[in-house]
């Protein structure tokens, strides 16, 4: 038993480990130097990954051998010189049929399909889940952001970032990218799990009361975290970063709490979050409700989703102050869909219900889920990625519950600066970007 936790652990490291050498088309793979003093040399078995010269790509070989043998395995059976030169497209509308817009109901274009089945046919040649940095070169190969021109003798790096890449044709004509540059850049200095460990470390101050939320997640941040930090402004951004990631979903949720008037009298307070996955279990410090709700004694943040891993009730450390009120956080794991707990015997009733980037628009098997989560009475908070998304997930709320009462629909204040790739083609992401605060979900469900 010990034993199998251990190896779960471990193995969890290693995949958190592992993000932090993501890869980009533009960056030596080694050092991750990018930008316009740096002559990067890109593998030419493959043609797919890059390094600042002969002794990097020395370095690297023993990681990147294996793999870059099965790329030039699919090149030869598909008879082409490079792998995504099929997606070249010659008019904006012929663009739009390229990559899916997740927003979108429409199939997936072929774009995504052909990245599906190199992604299928690499995993089987390798005999062995993909790493990261294999899966993203797939999933983000050096193409014109345009036209998706891919022949590299035609393609010009972004100066800047490590990510974009124009052909000539497109390269004077893209003010769009400068916006996304910035991210991308901020996002490519950023060591997810370095950076995280940091910002893990940092412990909630017991001083900490807040009456009332601040205006922004950055306000928060600046006020009651990164104050008394003697940092570089480098080092400041990063952190920014980290604290955003740690902080947004709990203060999404008190966010959307402060929106209702939620009382804050009571003694013990219960969030049920949906389809959570192992950052709600690892990352966040759930701590900072009982700084808000001053009179809660304990909190009990239900995670209930069939990704979670740890299946152990989880206690937070909390700091001096709350540990001498004798207050607690509990963290219950449930490793399974909503409409399988909401039978379960040991339900326990929610006061309120968040769905983070749950994406009810783009995965099926949401829709049994949806169905009870008025089971619990109480309000509902949905955050997504994108606006779009974020109104696509609204109206399929509304088409359940055409009662529901909707509050509050916009930009969240405390959305995360933490960027992410999503897909090529796609602008960058991160969570809890838009933000739905329903009151109630309407009448009680009686269909059977
Ligand atoms: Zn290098
Ligand atoms: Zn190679
Ligand atoms: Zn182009
Ligand atoms: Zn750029
Ligand atoms: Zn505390």
């Amino acid at each position: 038993m010990a034993n199998s936790m251990e190896s779960i652990l471990k193995s969890t490291e290693d995949q958190m480990n592992e993000e932090t050498t993501y890869y980009y088309p533009n960056m030596c793979h080694i050092c991750r130097c990018y930008g316009e003093n740096v002559d990067l040399k890109r593998c030419s078995a493959c043609n797919m990954i890059s390094y600042c010269g002969k002794e990097h790509q020395k370095q690297d070989w023993p990681n990147h051998k294996q793999f870059c043998r099965v790329l030039c395995e699919i090149k030869k059976e598909r008879k082409v010189d490079n792998l995504f030169q099929s997606l070249k497209v010659k008019t904006e509308e012929e663009r739009k049929t390229v990559f899916k817009e997740l927003e979108d109901d429409g199939k997936d274009g072929k774009g995504d399909m052909l990245i599906n089945q190199l992604l299928a046919k690499a995993t089987t040649l390798m005999k062995r889940k993909l790493k990261f940095r294999e899966s993203h070169m797939l999933q983000f190969p050096r193409i014109c952001t345009i036209c998706f021109e891919s022949r590299h003798e035609l393609l010009v790096n972004c100066k800047k970032c490590p990510q974009i890449t124009f052909c000539k044709e497109h390269l004077l004509n893209n003010p769009a990218h400068e916006e996304q540059c910035r991210k991308f850049i901020l996002n490519s200095i950023f060591k997810p799990m370095s950076v995280m460990k940091k910002a893990a470390a940092v412990k909630l101050c017991a001083q900490i009361k807040m009456e009332k939320l601040p205006s922004s997640m950055m306000e928060f941040i600046e006020t009651f975290i990164t104050k008394n930090l003697i940092n570089s402004k480098e080092e400041i951004n990063l952190l920014n970063i980290a604290f955003s990631e740690k902080y947004s979903r709990p203060l999404s949720i008190i966010f959307a709490l402060e929106k209702l008037d939620f009382p804050k009298n009571s003694e013990s307070l219960v969030v049920h979050v949906v389809g959570a996955s192992l950052p709600e279990q690892f990352y966040i410090e759930w701590e900072i409700f009982l700084h808000y709700f001053q009179s809660v004694k304990k909190l009990s943040v239900i995670l209930i989703g069939d990704e979670l891993m740890f299946l152990y009730n989880q206690t937070e450390d909390l700091c001096e102050s709350c540990k001498k009120e004798n207050k607690e956080v509990i963290i219950e794991s449930h490793h399974t869909v909503y409409d399988e707990y909401c039978r379960r015997s040991n339900f326990k009733k929610p006061d309120i219900i968040a769905c983070l980037n749950a994406g009810f628009h783009a995965y099926p098997t949401w829709e049994k889920s949806i169905k009870v989560l008025n089971k619990g009475q109480c309000p509902l908070v949905v955050t997504a990625f994108t606006k779009a998304e974020g109104l696509r997930d609204e109206q399929i709320v509304k088409s359940i519950f055409p009662a529901a009462n909707c509050v509050f629909s916009d930009y969240n204040p405390y959305e995360s600066y933490y960027y992410s790739r999503r897909k090529i083609g796609m602008p960058i992401i991160n969570i809890n970007q838009f933000i739905s605060i329903y009151e109630q979900l309407g009448a009680k469900n009686t269909s059977k």
